[in-house]
């Protein structure tokens, strides 16, 4: 009786130890060497889905199935980490309140999407980075006499649903008439008709709408970043292992020459010098 019943834990226990090989992070990524999560992924199939914007231009814009911007360059530069070539990165379009669902759901293995590192995200997800630091802003038209978010009160003011600005007006200045949309190129053609008042988001997605062809001389950045956006890649939060491995691969970047070419191949032809990744102020890839 009591041998059987030692047999039946030793194999309750093999069993449980299988499924959690099998299963671990939940994504199926798991390789010949037994890595799970990203590093899994990318060991066994070679190819990794990478959630990124398609609408703000030096950023993530997709143009045909082509996307670029500096959120590209670094998504490429982490799957070439990750041993996974260009070509077999497959892109995949998100918006702001899509990032976390997309990663807890499996539908993208990381997202690099201007996505603001936060406490409130960190219950869901994980996060490696940041890799840039950005701030909230105001866009208005060149000549609106508005000089930042103070003077919002009553005013009519664009943003996206599930981003941090979007939040940050609702709860600093609940008296700006805060008008939503899921991706803040919708809020340019109203901004130019007269329709709202501004734009609001990081000042660096902002500088690229400014910077279009089509709205030349017609928009202007404030310039006064009331917040910090430090912009991290998103990935699931069990997933520890895999967010170290983004991060050595964020630090070997910054020492290597890759960081600055990314920056120089996009947001940096603006003539904007490319900012220094500090690297010491990197997630510690643990829960909150
Ligand atoms: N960085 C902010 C955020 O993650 C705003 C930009 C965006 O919505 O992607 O919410």
């Amino acid at each position: 009786m009591r041998m059987k019943r030692v047999a039946a834990v030793a194999a309750a226990t093999t069993l449980a130890l299988g499924l959690a090989a099998c299963g671990g992070d939940g994504d199926g990524g798991s390789s010949s060497s037994g890595a799970k999560g990203i590093v899994g992924k990318a060991e066994g199939q070679k190819k990794l889905v990478i959630g990124v914007k398609a609408d703000q231009p030096g950023l993530g814009l997709q143009t045909g199935s082509k996307y670029e911007g500096f959120d590209i360059e670094i998504a490429k530069i982490v799957a070439k980490g990750l041993g996974v070539e260009e070509g077999n990165i497959e892109w995949k379009t998100t918006v702001s309140a899509n990032r976390e669902p997309f990663i807890q759901q499996g539908t993208v293995d990381l997202v690099v999407a201007s996505y603001t590192i936060n406490d409130e995200r960190k219950q869901k997800i994980n996060f490696a980075g940041p890799y840039f630091i950005a701030g909230q802003d105001l866009l208005v038209k060149a000549d609106s006499t508005l000089a930042g978010p103070e003077g919002l009160d009553g005013k009519t003011v664009c943003s996206v649903t599930g981003s941090t600005p979007a939040k940050r007006i609702q709860s600093d200045y609940p008296k700006a008439k805060l008008q939503q949309f899921d991706s803040y190129s919708k809020c340019l053609p109203l901004l130019e008709n007269g329709q709202v008042d501004a734009i609001t988001t990081d000042d660096i997605i902002l500088a690229g709408y400014a910077a279009q062809d089509q709205y030349a001389g017609k928009f202007k950045v404030v310039g006064k970043p009331f917040s910090e956006e430090p912009y991290g890649i998103g990935l699931k939060k069990d997933d520890k292992t895999g967010c170290e491995k983004v991060n050595d691969i964020l630090k070997a970047a910054a020492s290597d020459g890759s960081y600055k070419a990314a920056w120089d191949a996009t947001l940096g032809k603006s003539g904007k010098a490319a900012p220094e990744m500090d690297t010491t102020k990197l997630t510690n890839c643990g829960s909150v």
